[in-house]
């Protein structure tokens, strides 16, 4: 799979609508989070979503995690 850059434009409307719409997407709101909300049970490799409040990998490409269920 190419890997994916999003544009300027493209993170400040990201930005914009998880104000709006106070998204939850990341490990920490996610009912596959370990008690000590440090890992994920599924095994799935969280860095990202997990230490920051970024949603961007370090290239720029958007990281979502499809397994993502709301607690
Ligand atoms: S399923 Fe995805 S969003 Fe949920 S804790 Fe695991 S890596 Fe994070």
């Amino acid at each position: 799979m190419k890997p994916y850059a999003a544009t300027p434009e493209q993170v400040a409307r990201f930005r914009a609508e998880r104000e709006t719409f106070a998204l939850a997407y990341r490990c920490p709101d996610c009912l596959h989070v370990t008690l000590d909300g440090r890992h994920c049970i599924l095994e799935y490799p969280n860095r990202t979503l997990m230490s920051s409040e970024a949603y961007l990998e370090e290239g720029g490409q958007f990281v979502f995690c499809k397994y993502f269920e709301p607690a």
